[in-house]
């Protein structure tokens, strides 16, 4: 059917509010931070307001064979959100209340479209949060955390979505757009196969997630944190092994390295002073215990060689003398140090996410800076080091030929370093059309290469007509 007439088909069959077709408009929603754009752009995005829109809307799509690209704010870094070929865009915006909470359950209830620090604003209000923290948690959505497995610098403590999640209400692209719930409200749950943990990451392929019970937890009495300077990656890398290894499990430990430190502090334009690798440590603790913890703690900087470190007993003290801005200023900070270095305006700059096992932390940085000097690449590290979870990224010309086939292969290399080193390549951001390959990759080096077939064999369970987000992940 053409274009016109299955938008005009869309219109009767959800409204005409909710379908937005002006191209300028369309163009916002066909591109990611990735860089990835749509091929084709598609010929609506809809906004659907109640489950029932979400399955009328899939039931016509299903019928007159039209692609749907799930999307919740588009932040992903993988290529994931991003629709490929024309279609539509089922932007989940307007689904965005939380709607049920239940302290002594220990959850709550939120469509697809809430933001995560909307979430977490409200549940303040009960002295709960929701601790999966993306860095793009202003805006990103509740949905497009559990259809990315995202994490964040809590992560440290509390793990990633799939840590988090009780259950999810659902529709499958099918005939009808069948509504179900899945997973439980309670803590303790078995279903058979744990058909939950198999949609948290699945990238929007296998069902539009509608609703997600939550599991929430009491926020801290109290966090000290110690922002501190180390003359070595591999030294910072020591401390936090060291940490670990004392029993303590940090709220956050995050990492950047030298180059990324210096110019992060530049941006954050911020009164802390300090040269060499920056480590952010924050540890949970009952308030008594906070003079304890936090000598402790610069203890342990100390004996690792950190030479400048800043305290804070509370959050609020943190967050007053700025301790968490030189960390969130990482991703400005690679764009402003790609720009000075290659001397152009408007560089790439690729985002990896791989993974290794902490005990190999000091192992993983020192091949990662090998790569640096086989390639000659400008390259920033930072990332959520209490779980391994490293971004490297490296800043190019797009335009230049030759620098982007060695970012492809600086990028195949820096995967193959963390398969040997028994990580993975990816933590939170995802596969999407980034590391289709890739994943190839790390399945066959576990001997598990027949499992790709499986995951398609999946993908035809739920979507077997190919509707749902096509081209992503498998
Ligand atoms: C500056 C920045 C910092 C970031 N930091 C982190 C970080 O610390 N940790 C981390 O994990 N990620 C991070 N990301 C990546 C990304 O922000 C997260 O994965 C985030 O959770 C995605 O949310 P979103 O609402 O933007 O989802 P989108 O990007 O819109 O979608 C992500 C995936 O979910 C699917 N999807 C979305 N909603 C639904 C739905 N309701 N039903 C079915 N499928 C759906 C999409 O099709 C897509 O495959 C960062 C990104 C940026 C730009």
């Amino acid at each position: 059917m053409a274009g016109d007439k299955l938008v005009k088909g869309i219109v009767s069959t959800i409204g005409k509010e909710k379908v937005v077709t002006d191209p300028s408009i369309i163009k916002l929603y066909s591109r990611e931070p990735s860089g990835y754009t749509a091929r084709e752009l598609p010929l609506a995005v809809v906004f659907p307001e109640t489950v029932n829109d979400v399955s009328k809307l899939v039931s016509y799509a299903y019928k007159n064979d039209v692609k749907i690209y799930p999307q919740g704010s588009t932040t992903s870094l993988a290529g994931s959100a991003v629709p490929l070929n024309g279609g539509v865009v089922l932007s989940m915006e307007r689904m965005d209340s939380v709607v049920e909470t239940s302290v002594p359950d220990s959850y709550t209830i939120a469509e697809a479209g809430v933001r995560i620090d909307e979430l977490n604003n409200y549940l303040a209000s009960y002295g709960y949060m929701f601790p999966v923290d993306p860095a793009s948690s202003a805006v990103a959505t509740v949905g497009g955390a559990v259809n990315s497995g995202a994490g964040g610098m809590r992560g440290a403590k509390y793990g990633t979505m799939k840590d988090w999640v009780l259950g999810l209400q659902i529709v499958l692209p099918d005939e009808r757009g069948t509504q179900m719930w899945i997973g439980c409200r309670t803590l303790k749950c078995r279903q058979g196969y744990d058909l939950t943990r198999l949609i948290i990451g699945s990238e929007g392929t296998l069902a539009i997630v509608t609703r997600s019970i939550l599991k929430i937890t009491p926020l801290p009495e109290s966090v000290v944190t110690a922002l501190a300077f180390f003359p070595t990656l591999e030294q910072l890398s020591q401390t936090a092994v060291d940490i670990k290894n004392s029993g303590i499990q940090p709220y956050i430990m995050e990492f950047l390295d030298e180059k990324t430190t210096q110019a992060a502090m530049e941006l954050a334009d911020t009164s802390i002073k300090g040269s060499g690798a920056m480590l952010l440590v924050s540890i949970d603790v009952n308030r008594e215990a906070t003079r304890r913890m936090l000598s402790w703690l610069v203890k342990v900087l100390e004996n690792n060689s950190a030479t400048a470190v800043y305290t804070a007993e509370t959050i609020e003290e943190a967050e007053g003398k700025g301790l968490f801005d030189v960390r969130r200023s990482l991703f400005p900070a690679q764009n402003y140090l790609s720009r000075k270095i290659l001397g152009i305006g408007n560089p790439m700059i690729y985002i990896e996410d791989i993974a290794v096992p902490p005990s190999k932390l000091v192992d993983a940085v020192r091949e990662i800076a090998r790569l640096e000097e086989k390639y000659g690449l400008p390259t920033f590290m930072g990332g959520h080091i209490s779980d391994g979870n490293l971004h490297p990224a490296v800043g190019f010309d797009p335009g230049n030929r030759d620098m982007a086939s060695k970012v492809e292969e600086w990028f195949y290399d820096l995967m193959r370093i963390a398969i040997s080193l028994g990580g993975t390549i990816s933590s939170e951001h995802g596969i999407g059309l980034m590391k289709k390959k890739g994943l190839e990759m790390e399945l066959e080096a576990h001997g598990a290469g027949m499992m790709i077939g499986i995951m398609k064999k999946i993908k035809l369970a739920f979507d077997p007509k190919n509707i749902l987000n096509p081209g992503k992940v498998v």
